[in-house]
């Protein structure tokens, strides 16, 4: 008896995507059965997963070695010449989930950089509009409205404590560009502008 609710429990927390349980299965299997170069999902055929909400780690995911394979196959996928991206989201690998990747064009190097239960707290600054394209939108640009400042905060990978930063420049437009992404949002949703690219 006592077996039989134990499972009926589990199977519960399955089916309600308990935020305890780390992964679920089918995260598991993107994560772990995808080649480095992981399946980058399209509109309109993967509208699903990109029109969705993506919600946070728990704190046993921010340490489970599944998550360090994640980072890698994102940094892999959105660095390899066929995609050349600048940043990437968690849906857009099928995963809805609160992770980013930004390429720090502010840094030195300008390393890619990882960021867990991302969030924008606020943006400031002038509205500027500059050409903005999307991997998962392939053959388009969009003229996009963005602010230059963004305020963030986020988990920063192998920390558990929260920190908060302000980005300027062509970096805050990339946070802002990705988190849209983690809340079901596209660039072409707010863009003035949306032209073909494909062919030219
Ligand atoms: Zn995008």
């Amino acid at each position: 008896m006592l077996k039989r609710i134990v499972l009926s429990l589990s199977v519960l927390a399955v089916v309600l995507g308990c935020s305890n349980a780390p992964f679920t299965p089918a995260e598991r299997e993107i994560i772990t059965l995808s080649d480095s170069l992981m399946n980058v999902l399209t509109m309109p055929l993967d509208s699903a997963v990109l029109r969705a909400k993506s919600i946070d780690f728990s704190e046993k995911e921010l340490s489970s070695p599944l998550l360090k394979t994640l980072m890698d196959k994102m940094l892999y996928t959105v660095t390899d010449p066929s995609q050349d991206g600048v940043g990437i989201a968690g849906p857009q690998v099928g995963l809805n989930r609160r992770i980013i990747l930004v390429q720090r064009f502010d840094k030195e190097g300008e390393p890619f950089e990882c960021y867990l239960n991302v969030r924008i707290d606020s943006l400031s600054g002038e509205i500027v509009r500059g050409p903005e394209g999307c991997l998962s939108i392939p053959g388009k640009r969009g003229i996009v409205p963005r602010r230059s400042t963004a305020h963030i905060s986020y988990v920063y990978p192998g920390e558990s404590e929260r920190r908060s930063e302000r980005v300027d420049g062509f970096p805050a437009i990339i946070f802002q560009h990705e988190t849209d992404h983690l809340e079901g949002r596209l660039y072409t949703d707010i863009a003035d502008t949306v032209f073909v690219t494909q062919g030219l």
